[in-house]
């Protein structure tokens, strides 16, 4: 029913089995491969990669062209593995919006030509920079958005001439390697590999000697260990890791007004988004009423199965966050916060499934606010000094987006006081394939998107004559 799902499954023999984030159905069997199978893999796509390179750029750009055509001839079947494997819903900014993003980024990727840039011309002397490919690119993905962020690494890494072998998340291989498929079509053989195993072979590829450069988004625990990786083979590396995003609601604001972008800030693909709202900093004087249409959304919002066409939001992708999550709001409970609505599990949708939570009456230094919760739930909290907000707003380490909501005068004038990679106004978490997005703190560093982001992709050569 599912040819590109048929095209990537493999034997039980030979596989693991891939569920249903929703129902715990299976799905298919995923290849595990082994870390003989990453080094072959490493050595095909060095041997690869020169060829690659020679083509021009118009040439490259056109096999990214086809690439993304060809997602969207299969957007649909593309959809319906995230929906089941990762558990987003179809229709909103759910699995169909995942599937076109890849289409989107890989069009972006083509379009975008990094030109030599003359530094200095004078008396007789000319120094160029030139953007040029660094070799074989590892890529490692999360099993949040699989499919886009593969993407969003593999699509600037082949356009200016890298070969790519790209690892997915051992909980969303099915995603990876769907996408993957689709894009080698129209890329010749080794060029682009997926390699899809655990953790051991994620680590392989981190400290394998002929990568010169790894793409990382993942957690902030994962990347350090990466980082130290990248002591012996000096791969340069793209690290986009955890994130607490601090949003804050300024007197005046209109709660009505701005609930809805609020709720899909936050609760985007259920929460599980790195550049999601996880803390909300609301002023006293609006405080009541934001917590009010906040849980007004939170109540009528459709949570069901991914397949479920009138879900809008879906189950937590791993029996490991479901537990992180539980145990955040266990904890503001305890400590007297106030669980305005949601707060349990909601067992009659399936095994994976929590009710969408606002808390209330809760401050820093409580785990749900000073970790990244990644579900279903935020901590609302009230301050009445907006220097006081900023404050705590910053005083996380981690700092890969924020926003600020109301006046936009205000809002913007307060933006420059946030320490954070975006600061979004009146929005939370809107990307665009031109616009750089990353990280600072232990967020990570390094940009993708755009000519910023593709630059990251290559080495600076300067040529002075
Ligand atoms: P994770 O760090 O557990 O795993 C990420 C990837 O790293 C997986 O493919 C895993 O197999 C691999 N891996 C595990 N150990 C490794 C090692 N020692 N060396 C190399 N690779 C290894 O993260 P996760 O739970 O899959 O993802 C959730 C996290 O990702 C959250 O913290 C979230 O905020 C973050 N994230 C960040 C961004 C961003 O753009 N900044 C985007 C999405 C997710």
């Amino acid at each position: 029913m599912n040819a590109l799902l048929d095209t990537i499954t493999v034997s039980a023999e030979k596989g693991r089995p891939i569920v249903d984030a929703a129902s715990g159905e299976q799905i298919g069997y995923a290849p595990v491969h082994s870390v003989a199978d990453l080094d072959a893999a490493v050595a095909a796509a060095a041997a690869a990669q020169p060829a690659w390179a020679a083509l021009s750029s118009d040439e490259r750009a056109a096999a990214l062209r086809a690439a993304a055509d060809e997602v969207d001839a299969h957007a649909e079947e593309l959809a319906q593995i995230i929906a089941r494997e990762q558990g987003k819903p179809l229709n909103g900014a759910g699995a169909r919006f995942e599937a076109a993003g890849c289409a989107v980024w890989l069009r972006s990727a083509a379009d975008t030509v990094l030109e030599p840039e003359v530094l200095f011309e004078a008396e007789g002397t000319r120094s160029e920079m030139h953007y040029v490919p660094l070799g074989v690119v590892g890529a490692i993905s999360p099993w949040t958005w699989p499919a886009l962020i593969a993407i969003w690494q593999i699509a600037p890494a082949l356009r200016v001439g890298n070969t790519v072998v790209a690892k997915p998340s051992e909980y969303t291989p099915l995603s990876v390697l769907a996408v993957i498929e689709l894009v080698s079509r129209h890329v010749p053989k080794d060029v682009l590999i997926g390699i899809s195993g655990d953790r051991e072979v994620g680590a392989r590829l981190a400290e394998h000697p002929d990568i010169a450069k790894l793409m990382f988004t993942g957690s902030t625990r994962t990347g350090r260990e990466i980082v130290k990786s990248s002591a012996n083979n000096l791969a340069r590396l793209t690290l986009e890791l955890g994130g607490n995003d601090a949003g804050i609601v300024l007197p005046g604001a209109d709660a009505a007004e701005i609930a809805e972008k609020l709720f899909w800030g936050i609760f985007i693909n259920t929460g599980q988004t790195c550049a999601a709202l996880k803390r909300l900093y609301v002023h006293d004087s609006v405080y009541d009423d934001v917590v009010a249409e906040l849980a007004k959304l939170a109540e009528t919002v459709p949570m069901g199965p991914g397949t479920d066409e009138n879900s809008a939001l879906g189950p937590l992708s791993t029996d490991q966050q479901f537990g992180i999550v539980s145990r955040l709001v266990d904890d503001a409970r305890q400590r007297g916060a106030r669980i305005v609505t949601g707060g349990e599990a909601a067992p009659e949708l399936g095994p994976r499934f929590y009710r969408t939570t606002i808390v209330a009456d809760i401050a820093d230094g409580a785990a749900l606010v000073d970790e990244e919760q990644f579900g279903p739930v935020v901590p609302v909290i009230r301050y009445s000094d907006i220097d006081e907000a900023v404050r705590l707003a910053n005083a996380s380490s981690q700092a890969l987006g924020a926003s600020v909501w109301g006046d936009p005068g205000e809002a913007r004038k307060l933006a420059d006081r946030i320490e954070a990679g975006t600061v979004w106004i009146n929005q939370h978490g809107t990307l665009n394939p031109a616009v750089p997005f990353g990280g600072v703190k232990s967020s990570g560093y390094g940009l993708e998107f755009g000519a910023h982001g593709m630059k990251g992709l290559t080495a600076p050569k300067v040529i002075t004559t």
